[in-house]
């Protein structure tokens, strides 16, 4: 018998864990023993993961999302914001409704889970609050107005509910990918990725799985004493912010 300790599968909240950079997410934590719950519109959780329909622009969904996991797992004690969406376009042309549900999902969204999540965390007086931004929220992104401010916002969010909830032993951090491999960037053309490319000193996409295990690292024992920061995952394309 070996006296190394095992540590206590936690219950962990993954939004938009059925595909791209969440499912990665959810697919990390089930590997290491943690309880997975995951929230999608369209279905598809990775398996040995709790499935819950959830739209994070519904306040009544998010609440319901939480009784359901809530009774399976026990109270979220590691939430990972991830889900959003883009709709790029000049700011001349941007609509109203381009605006609002990128703003609505990527951080009103964020802020519906974390605003629940911390119901339970402060209960349990700990807790892991992870948000997904993006390199865009601090570099800025030409046809990407809605999506960079809704990126940009989730920095002070997080930095907010560090300041709030650190006294109870809950952290919040985000964590800022650069360009991923995912459904979300497939849609860029040739030329574009090339220019992305060029401009990374790694000089190429991320994986998904990258972003992965900063956010298990994030959550994990290793990372106790951090909070309110922003973990780029960029490959060097934001140098840092
Ligand atoms: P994908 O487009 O591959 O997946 C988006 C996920 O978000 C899906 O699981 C989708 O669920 C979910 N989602 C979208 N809208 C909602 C909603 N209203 N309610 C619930 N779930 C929703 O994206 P990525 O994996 O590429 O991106 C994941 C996160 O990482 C996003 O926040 C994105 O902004 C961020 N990011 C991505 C980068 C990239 O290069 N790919 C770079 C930087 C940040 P469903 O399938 O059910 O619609």
């Amino acid at each position: 018998m070996s006296d190394v300790p095992v540590p206590e599968p936690r219950s962990v909240l993954v939004t938009g864990g059925n595909r791209g950079i969440g499912r990665a997410i959810a697919e990390a934590f089930l590997a290491q023993g943690d309880k997975v719950a995951v929230t999608t519109r369209s279905g598809g959780a990775p398996e040995g993961a709790l499935e819950v329909r959830c739209d994070v622009t519904d306040p009544e969904a998010v609440e319901a999302a939480f009784a359901q996991i809530e009774a399976a797992h026990g109270p979220v004690e590691v939430l990972v914001a991830n889900a959003g969406i883009t709709a790029d376009t000049l700011l001349l042309r941007m609509s109203e409704d381009d605006w609002s549900s990128v703003l609505d999902t990527n951080l009103t969204g964020s802020f519906r889970l974390a605003k629940r999540a911390s119901k339970g965390m402060l209960r349990l007086r700990r807790g892991r609050i992870v948000l997904i931004s993006s390199v865009v929220g601090m570099l800025g992104s030409a046809g990407q107005v809605n999506y960079a401010a809704s990126k940009a916002g989730l920095v002070g969010m997080a930095r907010s509910i560090a300041r709030e909830l650190g006294s109870r032993s809950i952290t919040a951090n985000v964590v800022a990918p650069g360009f991923i491999e995912t459904d979300m960037t497939a849609v860029l053309s040739d030329e574009q990725k090339d220019t992305i490319k060029s401009q990374v000193p790694l000089q190429r996409y991320g994986t998904c799985e990258e972003v992965a295990s900063t956010v298990l690292w994030l959550t994990g024992p290793g990372a106790t004493y951090v909070t309110g920061a922003v973990i780029p995952v960029d490959g060097g394309l934001g140098m840092g912010h």
